[in-house]
């Protein structure tokens, strides 16, 4: 039997005690033009916790799938960072930042470093696989139109974790370190550091 959608992540959190979203459970509309290039949210979170860390989160079937980046995403395509597979997260999560207690799950400061939409480019044989399976079969190809990020990225599972890389197109920035040249939140304005000192 399939696990209930989203019970890793509450698992893992006591609601009473840290300010993100419980999540409502995936409604199934949103899970129905899967097959279609239709587009859907991406957000990145810049995540303070033990580790600084970027978390990559793309909406799938009413859920972000997640991936936690401690290189964070590049624009330079011979730049290839590792991404470790989470817990999927609800929604919501979307816009959430500020802090996560002390002694909580992934304690620390968030902040929304970019958000947008992103379009499915993943083929076989021609044809447009859907999210969910492209993610199953461990590749996934995706066009991103976010504040920050733009263009074609792809993510692909390896034996020690995946691998999130740049695709060469018009959009690709070799020289730019995306994260030191935009480091605010996209929400707020405030960088991690500022989040820090004033919370939510
Ligand atoms: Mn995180």
């Amino acid at each position: 039997m399939k696990d209930e959608p989203l019970q890793s992540y509450r698992k893992k959190r006591d609601f009473s005690l840290t300010s993100e979203p419980r999540g409502e459970l995936p409604g199934g509309d949103r899970s129905a033009d899967d097959k279609s290039t239709g587009e859907r949210i991406f957000i990145v979170q810049k995540h303070a916790a033990r580790n600084l860390h970027y978390d990559f989160r793309l909406e799938v079937d009413g859920v972000l799938k997640s991936w936690a980046v401690p290189k964070g995403p590049s624009m330079d395509p011979k730049q290839k960072h590792l991404a470790i597979a989470v817990e999927d997260h609800p929604l919501d999560y979307a816009s959430f930042e500020g802090r996560i207690p002390a002694g909580q799950y992934g304690a620390g400061t968030v902040i929304v470093w970019d958000t947008g939409t992103y379009r499915n480019l993943t083929e076989l044989d021609g044809q447009i696989v859907p999210v969910s399976r492209a993610l199953e079969n461990g590749h996934i190809s995706i066009w991103l139109e976010g504040r920050k990020l733009k263009g074609g990225f792809a993510l692909t599972r390896t034996g020690r974790g995946w691998i999130m890389v740049k695709m060469r197109d018009e959009e690709a920035k070799p020289s730019m370190n995306i994260l030191k040249a935009e480091p605010a939140s996209v929400l707020s304005g405030k960088t991690l550091e500022e989040m820090e000192k004033t919370g939510d």
